[in-house]
């Protein structure tokens, strides 16, 4: 109990680090994406921004063409509100007029933008630089300009001339944004967490499932090799303190031990097989045969067994199909099948062997009259150190390791494998092998 809790809090550990190391990928994936949309985004802004300025520094150093078209001579703010007609906001694009000693000269002409903006001052370092720049609250792109003294607006001529655009609505878009960015990240950062929780568990089922197999393995395997070991321990001490009796006044401890040693021997290779099952080790020296061929040899010893423990042994085998397979493996499947048949057959039982063909298939049957399988123990006795009645079991010499060989052998050879209850009592096994053409 204390292993196992030990183990599922090292898995549990491992999920919690794996869900971790998701999480800061996924936060990191989605930190970099939206860095990304945010910068293209206000990269896009205030490219839009900027190409206003320039047709605006444009406008106000095309005066000479303008003043051509029009001899209204209009003032300094005229040429962007030519551009920008937008009377309902005056705070959209305003242009202020500076002498070389940064004296403000289109004060007039401002209006009442004039109180707002008479704190700007000229800024000589900042010309051609465009720049975002905070007055009463109110954010703006300005670029500050020369204009040449050819220029034949009056107003412009050898000054220098700040254009200046609001970009209040831009930035408070680009917050909006910002925010809507960041609260879709976090929502979708929180689903995908979910998803990749859900799949990492999933994932981590059949690792999770397989590691407790292996671990209940390795444990009952220890459990089954230590009894034999304390009983040949107990045997060996008991004879160690009567040193000086004869090997025949010991004959049962000894022979007992020798019982014991042979349980070792045959569950040591027991799980041999199934450690090679496992790293798909096993050799396996696949021919073109016939059912004679594999089935006769290993039936033979059976019928003096079973007729010495007063059961009846019918063979009624008719079908010799071609089949591919291993014939060792195909006889260890059929020792292990009739072992079974006669060790939970009471006497005077029926133990049968026979065989059919169902479309490409070739079947052989062992059934018997014995004790039979319950249905919720057909699937289960299949698994590794399963045994219906552990106590019987005990008795009978078996570790549980017999059909779990059996299904992996019948795996081997792409066959199949199964129990069905033998009527009015008793069990039948199925093997499935496919039958081949030459
Ligand atoms: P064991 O060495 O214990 O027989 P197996 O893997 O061969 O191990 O069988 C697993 C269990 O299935 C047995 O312990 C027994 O309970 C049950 N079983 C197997 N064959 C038969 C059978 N012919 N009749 C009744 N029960 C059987």
């Amino acid at each position: 109990m204390k292993l196992k809790s030990k183990q599922s809090k090292i898995t549990r550990r491992q999920q919690f680090k794996l869900f971790l190391s998701i999480m800061a990928s996924f936060a990191v994936l989605f930190l970099t994406l939206g860095l990304i949309i945010f910068n293209l985004f206000q990269s896009s802004t205030y490219k839009s921004i900027d190409k206003d300025m320039r047709e605006q520094i444009a406008s106000v150093k095309k005066q000479p063409n303008m003043q051509k078209q029009d001899d209204s001579n209009p003032g300094p703010d005229h040429p962007v509100q030519q551009n920008k007609p937008n009377p309902k906001m005056p705070f959209q694009a305003s242009i202020l007029v500076f002498d070389d000693n940064g004296k403000l000269l289109n004060k007039s002409s401002l209006g009442n933008r004039y109180s707002a903006l008479k704190n700007i001052n000229l800024n000589k370092k900042n010309i051609n630089k465009k720049q975002t720049i905070v007055v009463h609250n109110m954010s703006f792109r300005s670029v500050l300009i020369k204009v040449s003294k050819k220029n034949n607006n009056p107003m412009y001529a050898g000054h220098y001339v700040l254009i200046m655009q609001n970009i209040d609505t831009q930035i408070q878009t680009m917050e909006n944004f910002e925010k809507i960015l960041i609260l879709t990240f976090f929502i979708f950062w929180i689903i995908a967490l979910v998803i990749s929780y859900f799949l990492a568990r999933i994932n981590m089922l059949p690792i999770v499932k397989s590691w407790k197999q292996q671990t209940e393995f390795v444990n009952d395997a220890s459990h089954e090799l230590r009894t034999p070991l304390t009983i040949i321990q107990g045997k060996l001490e008991y004879m160690l303190t009567k040193p000086n009796k004869k090997i025949i006044d010991e004959a049962e401890a000894i022979s007992v031990s020798l019982d014991e040693v042979n349980r070792l021997n045959s569950l040591t290779n027991n799980l041999l097989d199934l450690a090679r099952f496992d790293q798909a080790t096993t050799k396996l020296n696949f021919e073109y045969t016939e059912p004679q061929l594999f089935l006769k040899d290993p039936i033979e010893p059976f019928k003096d067994i079973i007729n010495s423990q007063s059961k009846v042994f019918q063979i009624n085998l008719n079908h010799q199909p071609t089949l591919y397979l291993d014939r060792n493996k195909i006889k260890q499947l059929l020792i292990i099948l009739l072992d079974n048949a006669t060790k939970y057959t009471p006497k005077n039982g029926t133990i049968k062997i026979y065989d059919q063909i169902e479309g490409s298939k070739y079947q052989f049957i062992i059934s018997d009259t014995g004790v039979g399988i319950k249905d919720s123990d057909k699937k289960k006795i299949f698994g590794r150190f399963y045994r219906v009645d552990k106590s019987r079991n005990q008795s009978s010499g078996g570790h549980g390791l017999g059909l779990s060989i059996a299904k992996q052998i019948v795996a081997n050879h792409q066959g199949h494998i199964f129990v069905r209850d033998n009527l009015p009592h008793g069990s039948e096994f199925v093997v499935e092998l496919p039958i081949k053409h030459k």
